[in-house]
């Protein structure tokens, strides 16, 4: 057994959230001998809270998932919530390997899209020619898609509280907050902060939270030139991060320039701006946890081997 699937076994009910980052590249998959360290693979992150699997777009990084999971011979009862349907996020979902087996229950979450759109359509475009081969024929997997409204509750129960809210990027993307176990952790990526500074929804929304993963594309420097695009900076999410209380602070969604050697600098300035910030990297394991339990408020991240 992998110390993958330890980790994916080891969460029982009550005891918080394992988070794991499969991809926290955004943009576009960046692999090669400068990017190693913090990951090539765009977005996706698994979260484990007791027997419960969600899990956060569906990037390159969910290849590795799927074959983690896989080699449990365990047939997958997940969740996948879309922040959106940019490429980054999805591009992974053909390579997810319980799509291809007969025993897997995968339902999928969209609330990014205006009626009479909706996530199967999104997804399905995305699936069939001229993008693909038609894998609607070769995916085995029991399917759903299901649409909401920014700001409604997923109706998952008994599983994880799951609340949604409406960031501020081109074309829409939903910011989700997961609740379980005493522990939240907010997921939170494609969006930018407002020119006044603080998105003041979002702040409420993240208020408290016990983790904020956040898209922390570009430096201040960077930001000037790309105001409208939909992304934010490291240092809005340390002052959001402070504004709402937020316990642990992940940064992600890095821009695919940042090489490793500009991601220790980035992870180090933020650092010293906000004590205990982390930068995603791929294959970062951590575990969040209520903090008014006593429990480790920022425990030290766990980087098992990689599958
Ligand atoms: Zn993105
Ligand atoms: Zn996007």
């Amino acid at each position: 057994m992998t110390g993958e699937q330890r980790t994916i076994a080891s969460t029982e009910a009550g005891s918080g959230i394992t988070i794991r980052f499969w991809g926290v590249r955004g943009s576009l998959p960046t692999p090669g001998a400068a990017t190693v360290r913090y990951g090539g693979n765009t977005l996706c992150v698994a979260l484990q809270c007791g027997p419960h699997l969600l899990i956060l777009d569906g990037g390159s990084g969910i290849r590795g998932l799927g074959g983690a999971l896989a080699a449990t011979g365990v047939p997958v009862d997940a969740d996948i919530l879309l922040s959106h349907t940019h490429f980054d996020h999805i591009c992974g979902l053909p390579f997810f390997a319980p799509m291809f087996n007969r025993r897997a229950r995968i339902r999928f979450w969209g609330g990014h899209l205006a009626p009479p759109s909706g996530i199967s359509e999104a997804l399905h475009l995305s699936w069939r020619a001229p993008l693909m081969p038609d894998l609607d024929k070769a995916f085995r997997a029991s399917l759903s898609f299901h649409d909401f409204t920014a700001g409604q509750e997923l109706p998952l129960h008994p599983r994880p509280r799951v609340e949604t809210t409406m960031l501020r990027h081109p074309g829409n993307a939903i910011g989700y907050r997961i609740t379980w176990g005493g522990a939240s952790v907010c997921y939170i990526t494609d969006t930018e902060h407002p020119a006044t500074g603080i998105d003041d929804n979002l702040c409420q929304f993240v208020l408290g939270t016990d983790v904020l993963i956040y898209d922390a594309s570009y430096t201040d420097e960077e930001y000037k030139s790309r105001i409208g695009w939909g992304h934010s900076t490291w240092r809005a999410a340390a002052d959001l991060a402070d504004a709402a209380a937020v316990g642990q602070l992940v940064l992600f969604h890095h821009e695919p320039s940042h090489d490793d050697i500009m991601m220790d600098e980035i992870a180090s300035a933020a650092a010293q701006r906000r004590p205990g910030t982390l930068t995603a990297q791929e294959g970062m394991c951590i575990i969040a946890v209520p903090r008014n339990t006593g429990g480790a408020a920022n425990p030290p991240p766990v980087q098992p081997a990689n599958p």
